[in-house]
């Protein structure tokens, strides 16, 4: 497969990912909200290891102690999600996890349902006919 790039707003943290995403979803809890300063947040994964940062270092901060968020410490750039929680048989914490919409190209990306949907901002009304999940 061709290396697909991504990065932050400001340049300083550039990666490749090196298969294309196995899973992703848009997530309305509160804390992607806060940490995006956005209404959801797109999440997609790829096999552990094929997310590579090639420029920079993502900054990251455990507010929970069971999640890591990455980000750019120069333009605050949401990026990456680790979480040691597993989810009985959703495969929760394989992988690795990133901002869909800090890809080069984002439309590579097919997100298969809406979790967290109990957080969900009233002003935003969903039409894709997409899966909604209360939580996760
Ligand atoms: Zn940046
Ligand atoms: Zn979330």
């Amino acid at each position: 497969m061709e290396k697909l790039n991504g990065g932050c707003y400001c340049g300083a943290i550039r990666y490749q990912i090196t298969s294309l995403p196995t899973w992703a979803a848009h997530c309305h809890c509160r804390s992607c909200q806060m940490a995006l300063g956005g209404a959801f947040l797109t999440w997609a994964k790829v096999a552990a290891g094929d997310f590579e940062v090639t420029k920079g270092k993502i900054k990251t901060i455990q507010k929970t102690p069971s999640i890591t968020r990455g980000f750019c410490g120069d333009c605050g750039t949401t990026l990456t999600y680790d979480s040691k929680t597993e989810v009985e048989g959703q495969d929760f914490g394989a992988g690795d996890w990133f901002a869909a919409s800090t890809l080069d190209d984002p439309s590579i990306v097919k997100p298969m349902s809406h979790v967290f949907v109990s957080h969900q901002q009233p002003w935003i009304k969903l039409a894709d006919n997409l899966p909604t999940l209360s939580e996760f």
